[in-house]
């Protein structure tokens, strides 16, 4: 809420005039289901209570204003022609998501924006599809258009890849869009189909940032989603989806263990959602540990900073499970804690990984959140 006051006053103080809509969407925490989106897979993330928030009003003609307070940067275009700017910076996401509501079909309004951000900048937490939704909503109030979250979703993700050209899925946006607070958000991102798992309330959901940044990142995914694609080939499947442990044996090197990393992980989502529909939380530890080393082993992503991280939390009294979450290469990893247990944790892992590593990881107790809200000021 200190968050917003502050947007509504700098609005104020770049636009001299006050907005009339604030548009807020939240980062995501995958809790399990890694790299199995774009294999038509499923994922279990939740929205954290870390947000993009967008304070808006409309103008009368095309202009659109927009002010960064993150990045203290303006930027200036016509409603009906956003262009890339060829830097894939901050601009390009609020350009992309006018160019993909555009593209759909629907006419955008002029209007000023000015954005401020809760959810650290490419830790993994997605602080890009929260922006990009956040920009949405508030487009989407100024045309007065009414965009179900699932459509949001899929155009902002059009935006990310087309516009932007960041290849991902579509579970960041999904979670972006559509979560609700006290739940995770099971997806199957096969048919987009999404149903809401409670997260059992005595369970803490912890963040660490393990401080290295993701530099091969970007070549790594692209490089990973490749390996998957040529398995499912090799294997005349559609996707990976449909291949099953078995059929690994039919496989070379390393295509064999990313497949049987896909295949293993979407069957520990499913488990893992079973789980908590029976409101029990004691499998979810093995499945996340599980899903942590088969990363590690058969996809290899992870890096000796993450592995060190989730063997400090499996060592700690009141840890349920840990894992690296995100694409990996750096990053975060995402652990489930008893209520209570936050204060150990930090003492017996964040800060003996600071002394051990020398990278000040930062922690974030994060709360399942609702996904975006938009409302009238
Ligand atoms: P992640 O989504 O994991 O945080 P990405 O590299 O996908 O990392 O997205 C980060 C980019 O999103 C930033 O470089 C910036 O361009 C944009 N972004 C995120 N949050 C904000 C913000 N609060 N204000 C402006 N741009 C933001
Ligand atoms: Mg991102």
């Amino acid at each position: 809420m200190a968050l917003e006051q502050q947007l509504l006053a700098t609005f104020d103080e770049v636009f001299t005039r006050c907005p009339t809509v604030v548009s807020e969407a939240p980062g995501r925490v995958n809790l399990i289901g890694e790299h199995t989106d774009y294999n038509e897979g499923f994922v279990l993330p939740l929205a954290i209570d870390r947000t993009v928030t967008v304070a808006a009003a409309p103008a009368n003609g095309k202009a659109v204003r927009v002010y960064s307070g993150d990045f203290d940067a303006r930027d200036e275009w016509r409603a009906d022609a956003p262009r890339r700017t060829g830097r894939r910076e901050w601009r390009d996401y609020v350009r992309g998501v006018a160019w993909a509501l555009l593209d759909a079909g629907y006419e955008l309004r002029g209007g000023d924006l000015a954005i401020t951000g809760g959810v650290p900048l490419g830790a993994g937490l997605s602080s890009s599809a929260a922006l990009e939704l956040a920009v949405a909503g508030a487009f989407c109030a100024l045309a007065e258009l009414d965009v179900d979250g699932q459509k949001l979703a899929l155009l902002c993700q059009k935006a990310e890849n087309q516009f932007v050209g960041v290849q991902c899925g579509i579970m960041d946006q999904l979670a972006a869009a559509c979560s609700r607070a006290g739940n995770a958000l099971l997806i199957d991102c096969r048919s987009l189909e999404l149903e809401y798992v409670p997260l059992p309330p005595e369970i803490a959901v912890v963040v660490v940032d393990s401080k290295v940044q993701r530099e091969l990142g970007e070549t790594a995914y692209n490089e990973r989603q490749e390996e998957c694609a040529a398995a499912a080939r090799t294997l005349g499947v559609k996707s990976l989806r449909d291949a099953a442990e078995r059929d690994t044996l039919r496989l070379p090197e390393p295509l064999d263990g990313r497949a049987r990393h896909v295949i293993g992980e979407n069957a520990r989502v499913l488990a893992a959602a079973d789980a908590m529909r029976r409101g029990d939380g004691a499998p979810l530890g093995q499945l996340m540990y599980e899903s942590h080393a088969s990363l590690r082993d058969d996809f290899e992503v992870s890096t000796p900073e993450l592995d060190l991280l989730v063997k400090l939390a499996s060592g700690t009294d009141g840890v349920i499970g840990a894992r690296l979450t995100g694409a990996g290469f750096g990053g975060c990893t995402v652990n489930l804690l008893m209520a209570g247990a936050e204060e150990r944790f930090e003492s017996e892992v964040v800060e003996r990984y600071r002394q051990e590593t020398g990278l000040a990881a930062e922690m974030l107790v994060c709360k399942p959140a609702d996904g975006l809200t938009v409302r009238n000021v």
